[in-house]
């Protein structure tokens, strides 16, 4: 199959599945309002509460336990004011929608690899009697690093510490369960893997402590006031449903890293020496800016990205990669590659054969050296 351009970027948005499209498409025709008490407002509540078992379903949970959102964003935001802890402790490489939220939040460093130090987290658990949340994600948005959440939970319950998990980059990527996982509040977001942009679930475990502080009706069991957002919910649903146990990229991406380092063997991986998640690399190209990469790869027909610091066109440096300890001059060559629901194998042979012609432009390579001997 030939593609028309390499789309590797899918821990920015994945495609919308068509399922999603075709479900959404007929939620919008239908219209209604759940709350109505007619036919129309019964027919639009059904459609909901089907998505919401199917969303459940996805993370192990009731449908009970989840909370339709706008997003990651949302559902994160909702979880640190939402649980009246006075004390908040975040990982260094948390997402800003977990971070800017808790500027006051005491911060677990991580190690080199990006993984956090769980001897830290323990003494700082320690260390007050305060109501506490932890809040530790559970891949890396831009590395795929994944965090030992199961001994987060561990530590967390010892000293009687709630956990949140931002499972924005997993679910439907990887199995992710509530349950079993043993986290309190986990945020997810459809867009992630295949579903539409501007909904997603804050899910929250059986009676774990919830307020919110949106004011209107009682939608969402009153946990998120708002007239439902019914076709995204369905298409969330929908792309739940399809994403099934997750993606089956590992081995496309690893022969994609594998065939990179082979073009250059001083290139850093990074994360590379910690457990990851199977669709994300974050590599560096000796010597060549991220920008620079990622305008010459889209000229080429590749879409990646730089990064994560890249929210409104400006590309910043990366604070995942300075919680790692990495040479700002060596973060700054940074490049995101993340596949999705859809790759191709032709995807990959674009991307390795347009950074390949990259490599030898900058001439930095030993590849350049020799032609131009
Ligand atoms: N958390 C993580 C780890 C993310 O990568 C993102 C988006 O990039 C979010 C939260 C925010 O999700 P959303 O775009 O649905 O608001």
């Amino acid at each position: 199959m030939s593609v028309a351009f390499a789309y590797l970027d899918h821990n920015a948005t994945s495609p919308l599945r068509p399922v999603a499209f075709d479900a959404m498409a007929e939620a919008l025709k239908a219209g209604g309002n759940p709350s109505s008490v007619h036919r129309s407002g019964r027919a639009a509540r059904s459609r909901v509460d089907a998505a919401r078992r199917q969303v459940a379903a996805l993370v192990g949970a009731m449908p009970s336990e989840v909370v339709f959102t706008s997003g990651g964003t949302e559902a994160n935001n909702a979880a640190i004011t939402g649980t009246g802890c006075q004390r908040v402790l975040v990982s260094a490489v948390e997402h800003d929608s977990v971070s800017k939220v808790a500027p006051d939040a005491e911060v677990i460093p991580v190690d080199g690899e990006g993984v956090i130090d769980l001897a830290v987290l323990e003494r700082m658990l320690a260390a007050s009697k305060a109501p506490t949340l932890v809040s530790v994600m559970f891949a890396n948005n831009e590395t795929g690093v994944l965090q030992p959440i199961a001994d987060v939970v561990r530590l967390a319950r010892a000293t009687g510490a709630l956990v949140h998990c931002d499972a924005v980059q997993g679910a439907g990527k990887t199995l992710v369960g509530l349950h079993d996982l043993g986290v309190d509040y986990l945020s997810i977001s459809a867009h992630k893997f295949g579903g539409p942009t501007g909904i997603g679930a804050l899910v929250v475990r059986g009676n774990a402590p919830f307020v919110t502080d949106r004011r209107g009706g009682g939608q969402e069991f009153n946990r998120r006031a708002g007239t439902e957002n019914v076709a995204g919910i369905v298409g969330f649903g929908a792309a739940a449903r399809a994403a099934g146990d997750g993606l089956d990229v590992e081995a496309l991406l690893n022969s994609a890293e594998t065939a990179l380092l082979a073009i250059a063997p001083e290139a850093r991986v990074f994360g590379g020496g910690a457990k990851r998640i199977g669709n994300t690399t974050c590599i560096s190209m000796p010597g060549v800016r991220a920008e620079t990469q990622v305008m010459a790869l889209d000229l080429a027909g590749v879409c990646v990205s730089a990064g994560a610091a890249c929210s409104s066109g400006k590309v910043a440096r990366s604070p995942v990669l300075t919680a790692m300890g990495i040479d700002p001059v060596v973060a700054d060559t940074a490049l995101r590659i993340s596949c999705g629901w859809n790759t191709q194998p032709e995807e990959i042979e674009r991307l390795i054969a347009a950074w390949q012609d990259l490599y030898i432009r900058v001439g930095n390579s030993d590849i350049a050296r020799a032609k131009a001997a």
